[in-house]
């Protein structure tokens, strides 16, 4: 058993917090890579409403728990430790880098690096109904579940994510003749009324009262004038908020969208500190967030055989002059023994 108290000497090669697509791809990589690996996870997916994934290449259709699941039992064959609770608190261990990571139940650990795969979570309308039919009969995400709508009544919600909402009618025509946008509180230019028009979205006058629905189902949308509009699903654009707390508070930099700021590997501006999936990318799926923390992964470890070859370095060379722990190694570049293939 790898958890550790905080009292205990053993440090984490990696902790990685959140086990959705994006953490546990990364276990999976740092498993295989042999490194001693923790993945402490709240069990709260982002996609968890949802009955289905859709568009993961060998897994579409699979329920989202389920390839969770299948993505735990693969990182445990290689000595992963997965502990369901939540972080609360991450901080510096204060003489190089490395962290010290403290669950709800008072469990801390500490490790080397940290790999943060919180998602983000969505923040809906605040209109009757919307809540409850989330993931179901609203939705998101047209190229995750219009298919399974394809010439259904579909509306659209115009929301605070003006841009997000407008493209979305557009997009929807894609999979049904008959869509309608429900600017709600937004007001359209001339132009983007001539542009909706042009694509055959329909622009419905009056403001979203709520969502009539039956048995789970969406059925119509009410106006606040009373009238209802029968529609078996409605896109709505939610305000996407990442769960980036661990992050900002270690000092992560955060981007001009407003998500903390990473390079093409996942480092972010702290060393030791990566994110990967919808923490730091809101236009991640399912597939994107498996890539993102593969590649997240692969970093870490290059990054931890930096760090091992310079504490080596620092440990095997006193002052003027090669030790004979150095003059070993040479030898073993040489032909002699040397452990690594590459
Ligand atoms: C309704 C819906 C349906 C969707 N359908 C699809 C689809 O069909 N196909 C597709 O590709 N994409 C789909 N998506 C998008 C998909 O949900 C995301 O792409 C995916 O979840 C991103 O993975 P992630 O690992 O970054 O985050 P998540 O899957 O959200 O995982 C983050 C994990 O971190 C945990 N966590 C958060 N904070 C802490 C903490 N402090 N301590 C410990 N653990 C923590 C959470 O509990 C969660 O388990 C859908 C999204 C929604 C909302």
């Amino acid at each position: 058993m790898l958890m550790r108290t905080h009292t205990e000497t053993e440090i984490l090669d990696a902790v990685i917090v959140g086990g959705g697509a994006a953490g546990l791809s990364a276990a999976l990589v740092l498993g295989r890579a042999r490194r001693t690996v923790a993945v402490i996870d709240s069990g709260k997916p982002r996609n968890a409403p949802a009955a289905h994934v859709h568009g993961f290449l060998s897994r579409d259709g699979m329920a989202p728990g389920e390839l969770l699941t299948v993505g735990r039992s693969e990182s445990q064959t290689y000595g992963v430790e997965f502990k369901q609770d939540d972080v609360v608190d991450v901080s510096w261990r204060g003489i190089e880098p490395g962290f010290v990571v403290e669950l709800s139940g008072g469990t801390t650990l500490e490790t080397r690096t940290l790999l943060v795969a919180t998602g983000l979570r969505d923040s809906l309308p605040e209109i009757p109904g919307i809540q409850e039919l989330w993931g179901q009969s609203v939705l998101h995400c047209p190229y995750c579940h219009a298919y399974e709508i394809s010439d259904e009544p579909i509306g659209v919600l115009g929301g605070e994510a003006r841009e997000m909402s407008l493209h979305q009618a557009f997009l929807l025509r894609q999979w049904s003749s008959d869509v309608m946008f429900f600017p709600h509180h937004i007001s359209l230019t001339p132009d983007e009324r001539a542009r909706l028009a042009a694509r055959g979205v329909t622009v419905v006058v009056g403001q979203v009262s709520g969502l009539i629905c039956e048995r789970g189902e969406l059925k119509a949308v009410e106006l606040d004038n009373g009238q209802l509009v029968p529609r078996s699903a409605l896109f709505v654009a939610p305000r996407f908020i990442p769960n980036d707390t661990h992050l900002t508070r270690l000092g992560c930099k955060t981007g001009p969208t407003g998500f903390v700021a990473v390079d093409p590997s996942g480092a972010t501006s702290v060393p030791g500190v990566w994110g990967a999936g919808n923490v730091v990318d809101p236009r991640a799926q399912v597939i994107g967030a498996a890539a993102a923390g593969s590649t997240a992964a692969i970093a870490i470890n290059g990054y931890l055989v930096e760090q091992d070859v310079e504490s080596a370095l620092r440990s095997t060379e006193p002052e003027g002059g090669f030790s004979a722990a150095v003059e070993q190694r040479v030898c073993e570049m040489n032909g002699g023994s040397a452990r690594h293939g590459f």
